[in-house]
């Protein structure tokens, strides 16, 4: 009989193996991203996708590929994307800066490295590793919230002279709801005060078991102030993205997602999006949320223009006709009529909802800022 990986169909499906494993666990079968599946379990958990997320009723004037499963001849390897987290003034954007600052040392980065929400950094055997540069779990679980499921892997930094605080246990939470797979960046390893052995053993309150107590989860010494040891990170991050098998076909209509979003004085309404499948391209008819557009240009995470996106690459389009969400599907459809009227029908659902919105009294408002 044909069996499948959870990883394996998560791939085709353009799904997050996490959510599939999820799914197959509350369907009472409990089994890990690298376990098989035999082919009617696979066909049922299809199935479960596309129905949980669109009433068929809603297919014809919305867009739903959620149990479109791509060939499996078609999918290629595809770079991870990784999300930082940790408490505040653990380290967090030191160590993003620390990390694009290597690739433009290492003459990667053509001049200007510009802001757009993610970059992608090349390690020494080619692979690519795809950064959210948007950390914090609050951007995480919004995401999350809104269905958008883009991260592969977690990052979590635990300043060593300070160890778990708060908003570490938060991410880890976080982290283990989505069931996403975790590596421990112990930072400010240079700091006298250092003390990275407590920081393992406070994990294990947290039943995090790191590698160097004999557990599965990496665990890497990094000082992101001096540069200590990134490679170390990069090349944990490496080996767990290996061991997702993380795939995608690239030659198909592209499915995004919007991670970041603004209005530019001079050229108007911009969306950093990642590409979930298929090659997004420069002339491509989208909708976005309830947008739609044509992508007029694109930017990659180091200024330059481009005429294309493959999977999970970051890239900032040019064409919409407002701001986006971020979390925001962003799907490329065969024609501008088809575009409007899928944002036409996304439109009249949120105004339908805003108009049944609680009224704002002085009460809720105030209890909203709390
Ligand atoms: P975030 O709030 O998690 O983004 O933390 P930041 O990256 O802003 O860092 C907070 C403070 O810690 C800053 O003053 C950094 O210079 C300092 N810091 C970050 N990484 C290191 C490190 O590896 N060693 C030392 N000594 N200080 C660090
Ligand atoms: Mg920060």
């Amino acid at each position: 009989p044909e069996t499948i990986t959870v990883q394996e169909l998560a791939n085709r499906m353009a799904e997050r193996g996490a959510d599939l494993v999820k799914a197959l666990f509350k369907m009472g079968s409990p089994v890990t991203l690298t376990q098989t599946i035999d082919q009617d379990t696979a066909e049922l958990l299809v199935t479960e996708f596309g129905h949980n997320i669109k009433r068929v009723s809603e297919s014809d004037v919305d867009i739903d590929t959620s149990a479109d499963v791509d060939a499996a001849e078609s999918l290629q390897p595809r770079p991870p994307v990784v999300t930082i987290m940790g408490h505040v003034d653990h380290g967090k954007t030191s160590l993003l800066d620390a990390i694009r600052g290597a690739a433009v040392v290492s003459g990667e980065a053509g001049g200007i490295t510009q802001h757009i929400g993610a970059y992608q950094v090349s390690l020494p055997d080619k692979s690519k590793v795809t950064f959210l540069d948007t950390p914090g779990h609050e951007a995480f679980s919004e995401m999350r919230a809104r269905g958008a499921n883009v991260t592969d892997i977690v990052v979590l930094v635990v300043a060593a002279d300070d160890g778990l605080k708060p908003q570490t246990v938060e991410a880890i939470n976080h982290t283990k709801a989505a069931g996403v797979p975790m590596i421990i960046a112990i930072n400010k390893i240079d700091k006298p005060e250092a003390r990275p052995q407590r920081v393992r053993e406070e994990l294990l309150q947290h039943e995090i078991v790191v590698e160097q107590l004999g557990g599965d989860v990496q665990d890497v010494e990094v000082s992101a102030l001096q540069k200590t040891n990134l490679d170390g990170l990069l090349n944990a991050i490496h080996l767990q993205a290996e061991i997702l098998e993380l795939k995608a076909n690239p030659d198909r209509a592209s499915e995004a997602t919007v991670i970041e979003s603004k209005l530019d004085k001079g050229r108007g309404p911009l969306a950093t999006v990642l590409v979930q499948r298929g090659t997004l391209r420069v002339g491509d008819v989208f909708v976005a949320g309830a947008q739609s557009g044509k992508v007029r240009a694109l930017t990659d995470d180091k200024g330059r223009q481009v005429k294309e996106a493959g999977p999970a690459m970051p890239v900032e389009v040019l064409g919409l006709s407002a701001v986006p969400s971020a979390g925001d599907p962003f799907t490329v459809v065969e024609n501008e009529a088809r575009a409007r009227e899928v944002a036409a029908y996304r439109q009249s659902v949120l105004d339908r909802k805003r108009t049944t919105a609680a009224p704002v009294s002085l009460e809720n408002m105030f209890a909203s800022k709390a």
